[in-house]
């Protein structure tokens, strides 16, 4: 951050008086300017075919990881609920309309200054097409899921949290809801230096 949004002087770092680390404060008019974390909203959206649980994924059209898949998700925005950001990433990005479940995966990405959460969800019909951010969007058994091409460790963690859980509902069990912490190294597990 370089100016002030209050009244477009150039701001500094410092301390501010009672706060014990460093934001962007404006000399001229004293404006102090939090930068907090980010939260991202996605859904794990699925439909069953013949008995076989297939998983809706998206093939990213914008950077970063052009062209790796993901969950539909994206940043929430004001004014909207956690549920109603996935529900609208999930129409913008698959084109999909789904009935949300609960919440599934709160996934801390401190480095990044990130927080993903992801919902349960049904498609109510297989009417989706790629939005504007994906190049296509596609239903996927747990077999042939491309997990050397997903696009963050956040997807990733969610799909075999997922996976893992299909397991134990087949064994009488249900979803449950996880909360993981996503690490530099996991990012770099994922996205070997070129
Ligand atoms: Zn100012």
């Amino acid at each position: 951050m370089k100016y002030c949004s209050e009244c477009a002087s150039p701001v500094s770092l410092s301390i501010p008086a009672g706060d014990n680390r460093p934001r962007y404060v404006c000399a001229n008019c004293a404006a102090i300017h939090y930068q907090n974390p980010k939260m991202v909203l996605g859904s794990i959206p699925v439909w069953q075919r013949d008995g076989e649980l297939q998983v809706l994924l998206c093939k990213r059209a914008i950077e970063p990881r052009y062209g790796y898949w993901t969950l539909p998700a994206g940043f929430m925005e004001n004014n909207e609920t956690t549920a109603e950001a996935a529900i609208r990433e999930t129409e913008e990005e698959a084109g999909a309309h789904i009935k949300l479940g609960n919440l599934f995966t709160l996934l801390n990405v401190a480095h990044v200054h990130q927080v993903h959460m992801f919902y349960l969800a049904e498609l109510l019909d297989l009417d989706f097409q790629p939005g504007e951010e994906s190049l296509e969007v596609q239903l996927f058994s747990e077999k042939d899921i491309p997990w050397d091409d997903l696009a963050f460790p956040t997807i990733r963690t969610t799909l075999e949290l997922f996976f893992a859980d299909r397991i134990k509902i087949r064994e009488g069990g249900s979803y449950g809801f996880h909360t993981q912490d996503i690490t530099r190294a996991m990012r770099a597990d994922i996205e070997p230096a070129a």
